[in-house]
């Protein structure tokens, strides 16, 4: 029986009686199926959560903070499980999605603190007898429009901040990977009927629908650019407020000081990780060309030992695609670098030891330049395409000689490189010598097209709370500059 969705506190299948089907990328078996959401499900879903948000917006911090911690609490009991379903219908290795719960959690965890010192402030009133407010409050009802690459931590990293700052929320999960989102269903059942909603189905359709509503009051969405442009469109006809996380196009600089030691696994890792299907992937790597060789061929050497397989399988270190689609794409980018001259040195076909499943060897190629697709579109998937620059001036060009702006990697000793790419580089995270890593205290997000939204921090709650200014003067009297001019003596 497929798991149903979350409206109103209530466990609902298909309306309509239809359902769309789960395949696991790695063997392309069914996984199961997921009720198809009509726009009426999507509607009855908004008004369950405005129905919710009249008392939730009311919960004390102390109230939700608790709410909140058992959130996380059952996603730590319930990893396995999670993790597993979210391999068969995601693809990436058990590890990767264990990973995926336990970040989730502290998301949770990090944001029950958070909110409790969530604060607008007093400030100077104009008059002694007025008081002057700064406040805080929810928009509302919240829309989270989750895509399938990390769903259960994309989810949090917008439902905690959206749920602690007050508001309801309806999920949208991707429709590659909705199950493991629709299990959520269990995990939020302590909250009060309506303020988490879940609708499963097709973003043209049901996402579209929470896009244009005038009754979602904030679309937070992360997934392509492509579409972040056609939800931003849809949302100014409303002036809505949006909070776009898109893609990324990320550049990895390799200095000539680095240590090949740690820097050779380091780039493999940003480049492969989830089979290069992360925001943040290194999707394109400048070497000094003082050590290009050495690195190069050490890379090579290094990313012939990664096994690939399924992702339930131990010994797998890269899972496959999530779909066909997807892994015509990345075919397409390297056939290209390779038609016009690129050496691909390691990779660059299916491995033919799996028959099934969309796998694709991890791939290095060298003699590419920013004319190639590879080069300047996002490739997601596992390709690490080599440039050598002469000085680290020409390195930085090259990495903001590209439209995304998401994240940015160094591997360097020397201090004044770091200064100069932190401060140059346009990019919403510069990691340097530390691909990848995440901290749920630090603002991520985007610049250019990756979007110029924050989530996590101070700022990914801040995102999800507007400004209301209140003057309330206690004393009653009316005012000397009211009409009539000239009578009360005042204006004049
Ligand atoms: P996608 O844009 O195809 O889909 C994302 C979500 O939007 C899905 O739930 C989909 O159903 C929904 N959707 C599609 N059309 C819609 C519409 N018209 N109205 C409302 N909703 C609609 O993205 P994807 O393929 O699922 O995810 C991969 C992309 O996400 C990559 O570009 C990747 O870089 C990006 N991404 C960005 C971040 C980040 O934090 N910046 C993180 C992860 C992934």
């Amino acid at each position: 029986m497929p798991q149903p969705m979350l409206i109103g506190g209530e466990r609902v299948p298909s309306v309509t009686g239809e359902y769309f089907e789960v395949y696991d990328p790695a063997t392309e078996e069914l996984v199961d199926r997921a009720p198809m959401a009509s726009e009426d499900d999507a509607r009855r879903a908004i008004a369950a959560a405005n129905a919710a948000f009249r008392s939730w917006r009311h919960a004390t911090a102390h109230e939700r903070a608790e709410l909140l911690h058992e959130v996380a609490r059952k996603i730590r009991a319930r990893t396995d499980e999670l993790a597993a379903l979210l391999t068969r219908e995601g693809g990436k290795p058990l590890v990767e999605n264990r990973d995926e719960m336990g970040w989730s959690a502290a998301c949770f965890d990090y944001y029950a603190e958070l909110q409790r010192n969530a604060r607008g402030r007093v400030i100077p009133s104009v008059e002694p007898s007025q008081l002057a407010l700064v406040l805080k409050e929810p928009y509302g009802v919240v829309a989270a429009i989750v895509p399938w690459n990390y769903p259960i931590l994309l989810m949090s990293w917008k439902v905690a901040p959206a749920l602690a700052a007050g508001n309801t929320v309806i999920i949208k999960p991707s429709e590659m990977t909705p199950l493991s989102t629709l299990l959520f269903a269990e995990i939020f059942d302590h909250l009060p009927p309506g303020v988490v909603n879940i609708v499963s189905g097709y973003g043209a359709t049901v996402g579209r629908e929470l896009v244009v509503s005038r009754d979602t009051h904030m679309i937070a969405f992360t997934g392509s650019f492509a579409t972040g442009r056609e939800i931003a469109r849809l949302a100014a006809e409303r002036v809505k407020r949006t909070h776009l996380e898109l893609g990324g196009k990320d550049a990895f600089i390799v200095a000539e000081d680095a240590d090949l030691d740690v820097a050779v696994p380091g780039v493999a890792w940003a480049a492969l990780l989830n089979a290069g299907q992360v925001c943040t992937s290194t999707e394109r790597v400048y070497v000094h060309a003082s050590i290009a060789q050495p690195f190069t061929e050490r890379l090579v050497d290094y990313v012939k030992t990664l096994r690939l397989g399924p992702g339930s399988d131990p010994a797998t270190d890269i899972g496959p695609l999530i779909g066909e689609r997807y892994r015509r794409k990345v075919e397409e980018h390297v056939d290209e670098a390779r038609q016009r001259g690129a050496r691909i040195l390691a990779g660059g076909r299916r491995p033919p030891q799996l028959a099934r499943g969309f796998f694709y060897e991890p791939t290095v190629l060298t003699g590419v330049d920013h004319s190639h697709r590879i080069m300047h579109e996002e490739t997601f998937g596992p390709t690490i395409p080599i440039m050598a620059y002469r000085d680290f001036d020409e390195a930085i060009a090259l990495a903001n000689d590209c439209d995304y702006g998401l994240g940015a990697n160094l591997y360097t000793s020397d201090p004044k490189k770091v200064k100069q790419y932190y401060e140059e580089v346009k990019a919403g995270t510069c990691w340097v010598n530390d691909p990848l890593t995440d901290n749920d205290a630090g603002p991520f997000g985007g610049m250019k097209f990756s979007g110029g939204s924050r989530e996590l921090g101070e700022e990914g709650l801040e995102a999800f709370l507007e400004t209301k200014h209140v003057h309330w003067d206690f004393s009653q009297e009316r005012k000397p500059w009211w009409y009539p001019y000239g009578r009360t003596g005042a204006a004049e």
